[in-house]
């Protein structure tokens, strides 16, 4: 198959833009200070939910071939017990619906992302990434991408919190470009690179902020090891790979922690393509190449490395040296 990748990514744009409206509604109106008291995640399920439907949507509607990896299927939705929730799912996608939508139609579209990661290409998502973020009201973001023979070839990432919202696209050889995230009019971006640093003495570090996702310590050892002074900034979601991109930080470090997880594709496939097109480099925590030949997981791969560039090969030296011991 030869992909039409300007229409897809302007189609992949406006999917991304409604979803991350939805989702951002959903942060701003049904997150308040009782429910994250009481560690209520059912915002986040609802906007996950509607976030998928609304993406398989818009993508099955342009290119009803195209098949879709995404983090959610609708199997737990459709559960007798789960009706508030559809109903939740089904009003948040009404919202920004043209025509009237019913139950079996979300559920059905929220399916379309259920297919193997096995097709010549396909697009993966992760309506929202960062999801421990999205209930603090902190970061998160829409994560969307296109694979064609295990390479990444379109990478978009919608960041409602990131400067008031931001959306990174790029395509596989011509570059990453920012754009506002609500002027849905708005279809030319702007051009972005990653820093220019060239001593790691310089740098910032990006991590996330769940030690249960990269380990903090390890990171601080590194940290020295490299003569960085600056603070980590700490961040949920692919916004950590918008950050390097925008030149706003130099590293971004998820370092294991656990022997057995194994990183998804999703979690990678868009952030990974928006660092390389801005000039940055990422690898696995060995330095190798992400490898998303592998379905749903990164199975050849443990953790992640971002940088802008020139100084990655001291990152994975100093990297393998403290993971070592
Ligand atoms: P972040 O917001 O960068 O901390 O990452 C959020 C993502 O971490 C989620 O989408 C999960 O898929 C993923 N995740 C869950 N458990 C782990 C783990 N043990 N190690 C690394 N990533 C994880
Ligand atoms: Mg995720």
């Amino acid at each position: 198959m030869t992909l039409d990748l300007m229409t897809r990514k302007q189609v992949a744009i406006a999917a991304v833009r409604k979803a991350s409206a939805v989702c951002k509604g959903v942060q701003d109106r049904l997150i308040s200070p009782e429910t994250i008291e009481k560690k209520d995640k059912s915002p986040v399920t609802v906007a996950d939910y509607a976030s998928q439907a609304i993406i398989c949507s818009m993508l099955a509607d342009a290119f009803p071939d195209d098949v879709v990896v995404g983090e959610e299927d609708a199997a737990e939705l459709r559960q007798d017990d789960q009706a508030h929730v559809r109903t939740a799912v089904m009003d948040q996608v009404q919202a920004v619906s043209d025509n009237c939508v019913d139950e079996q139609t979300v559920l059905s579209w929220i399916d379309l992302g259920g297919a193997n990661a096995d097709t010549d290409a396909y697009w993966t998502l992760d309506p929202i990434d960062g999801t421990k973020g999205f209930l603090r009201k902190e970061q998160y973001a829409v994560a969307l991408a296109l694979l064609e023979k295990g390479e990444v070839v379109l990478g978009i990432l919608g960041c409602p919190n990131l400067n008031g919202g931001q959306l990174l696209v790029a395509i596989k050889g011509q570059g990453a470009e920012i754009l506002p995230l609500w002027d849905s009019e708005e279809t030319q971006g702007t051009p972005i690179k990653v820093s220019d640093i060239t001593d790691t003495a310089a740098a910032c570090f990006c991590e996330s902020v769940e030690s249960g996702h990269s380990d903090h310590s390890q990171s601080a050892q590194i940290a020295k090891l490299l003569n960085i002074t600056k603070d980590s900034v700490r961040l949920d979601s692919q916004a950590k790979y918008a950050t390097i991109a925008k030149g706003d930080a130099q590293i971004y470090l998820r370092l294991p922690t656990s022997e057995t997880y194994r990183e998804k594709i999703w979690d990678h496939a868009a952030g990974k393509l928006v660092v390389e097109e801005a000039g940055g480099t990422v690898t696995d925590v060995a330095g190798n190449p992400l490898n998303f030949t592998h379905g749903r997981k990164l199975e050849q791969n443990r953790g992640v490395i971002a940088t802008c560039g020139p100084i990655h090969n001291k990152v994975v030296e100093v990297v393998q040296q403290v993971l070592k011991g």
